[in-house]
């Protein structure tokens, strides 16, 4: 039986007030954990849900904020050996809006950032269902409020960059130029690529002790900041054991941290 005919079994409205309407999916931005960093417009779409598609890293306090009517469907992280591919969430959110249901794709943080929404928007369309898409606040934002690490401190830099350090074909990526004097950079699911992200920084002529906030969970109750460097990165993650979902703050920003944190890797130099 598939998860849609579990749906359907289990809601006892398939189809109902679905004549006549286009087939919709809306793509809902759940922000970075904390529930109160939803938009409106979000919670609402999570109160008229019908089905709900959620990721991994959507919180479970956001998924609390569903009704208890709505059909939550887990569809993990189609990079992880086993999970549910893109093409089938794509196929299931198609046939859930094509049965009349109100349909929610909830994904953490900015579905618009590094959030595969540009497939699912593609395929949703070229399947003739109509796509909705209420922005989240991405992690960045998050963490940078969290830790009150402003990205773009004026004394420090006048540019920042989001970069993912997994590319769909698993090498990293290019980080040339986006570290350094004057610029942040955030790495969004860096923990698996710390040793090589710090290589590539380095070989870009990045100084070692340029600072890094490592910061996991950001806005969660749970959340931890450490302060290291791109020299000291690897051995920061492994000392900690810090999990996923976590981000790197890179830059001279990092300086301006003063909350407590819990371990420093090294101690900053002063500028
Ligand atoms: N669309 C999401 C990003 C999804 S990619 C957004 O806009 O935030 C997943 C990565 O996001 C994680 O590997 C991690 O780097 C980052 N991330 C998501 N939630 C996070 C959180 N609460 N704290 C720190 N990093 C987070």
């Amino acid at each position: 039986m598939s998860t849609l005919d579990l749906i359907f079994d289990t809601s006892g409205h398939a189809g109902l007030g679905g004549e006549g309407r286009v087939p919709r999916v809306v793509l809902v931005g759940a922000g970075p954990g904390d529930p109160g960093l939803l938009t409106r417009k979000a919670y609402d779409a999570l109160q008229a849900a019908d089905v709900a598609f959620f990721d991994e890293l959507v919180s479970p306090e956001i998924m609390e904020l569903l009704p208890a009517r709505t059909r939550c469907i887990y569809v993990g992280k189609p990079c992880k050996s086993g999970a549910i591919s893109q093409g089938d969430i794509i196929q299931q959110l198609i046939t859930a809006a094509r049965r009349g249901l109100k349909v929610v794709r909830l994904k953490a943080g900015d579905p618009m950032i590094f959030g595969r929404a540009g497939e699912e928007i593609e395929g949703l369309r070229a399947a003739g269902v109509a796509v909705d898409v209420i922005p989240g606040i991405t992690s960045a934002s998050g963490a940078a409020s969290s830790t009150g690490i402003s990205l773009t401190h004026r004394d420090y830099a006048a540019q920042v960059s989001f970069v993912t350090a997994a590319r769909r074909e698993g090498e990293l990526a290019d980080v040339k130029g986006l570290a350094g004097a004057g610029r942040t950079l955030v790495v969004y699911m860096g923990i698996a690529r710390a040793s090589a992200l710090s290589d590539a920084l380095r070989e870009d002529g990045v100084d070692g002790a340029l600072p890094i906030a490592i910061v996991e969970n950001a806005t969660r109750p749970e959340e931890r900041v450490i302060i290291t460097t791109v020299g000291g990165l690897a051995d920061a993650l492994a000392h900690n054991a810090v999990r996923s979902p976590a981000l790197f703050i890179v830059g001279d920003v990092v300086r301006t941290y003063q909350g407590a944190h819990v371990s420093a890797a090294q101690t900053l130099a002063p500028l």
